[in-house]
């Protein structure tokens, strides 16, 4: 069920779109959200108007190197990014269903972890129309 589709152009846009989807999570209380597209779509960027909604004072940066970036709060934040996982050995490794039920998920490159989504998620993809503008696509999946 598709519930957001919106136009951004500038990262400050789709921050706040972010922060809007966060708000949504909240209320409905989903617990995790893929995030779909290309390098420099915007993922992080949404992810830091997500992140200021859930652990306000959370200073997001790329987990690329660190696959996880953990924030403790009221709700906890865990954001991972999928973009060198390439199985569930690799999944494992990193104890990434240990995560689940401690607090809200969201995860970068999605694409590659299509064995590891739970059965309800959010999926939100960020296309890129343009060198600043982008388009923001949220829905919700599974049961
Ligand atoms: P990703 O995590 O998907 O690789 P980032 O969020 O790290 O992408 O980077 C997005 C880049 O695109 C930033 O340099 C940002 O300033 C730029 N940008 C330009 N327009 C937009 C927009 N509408 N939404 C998000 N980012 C934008
Ligand atoms: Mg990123």
């Amino acid at each position: 069920m598709k519930f957001l589709e919106k136009i951004t152009h500038c990262a400050d846009e789709t921050e706040t779109v972010g922060a809007e989807i966060a708000k949504y999570v909240l209320e409905e209380n989903e617990s995790f959200v893929a995030l779909y597209g290309d390098l420099g779509a915007g993922k992080t960027a949404f992810t830091r108007g997500f992140a200021s909604v859930i652990v306000p004072d959370a200073d997001v940066c790329s987990p690329t190197y660190t696959i996880v970036n953990e924030y403790e709060g009221e709700t906890s934040l865990f954001h991972f990014d999928m973009y060198r996982i390439e199985d569930e050995d690799a999944l494992d490794s990193i104890g990434f269903y240990d995560y689940f039920g401690r607090g809200i998920i969201i995860t970068e490159w999605s694409e590659n972890i299509p064995f590891a989504l739970p059965e309800r998620y959010v999926r939100v993809t960020i296309e890129k129309l343009g060198d600043d503008e982008r388009k923001i696509t949220a829905e919700i999946c599974g049961k």
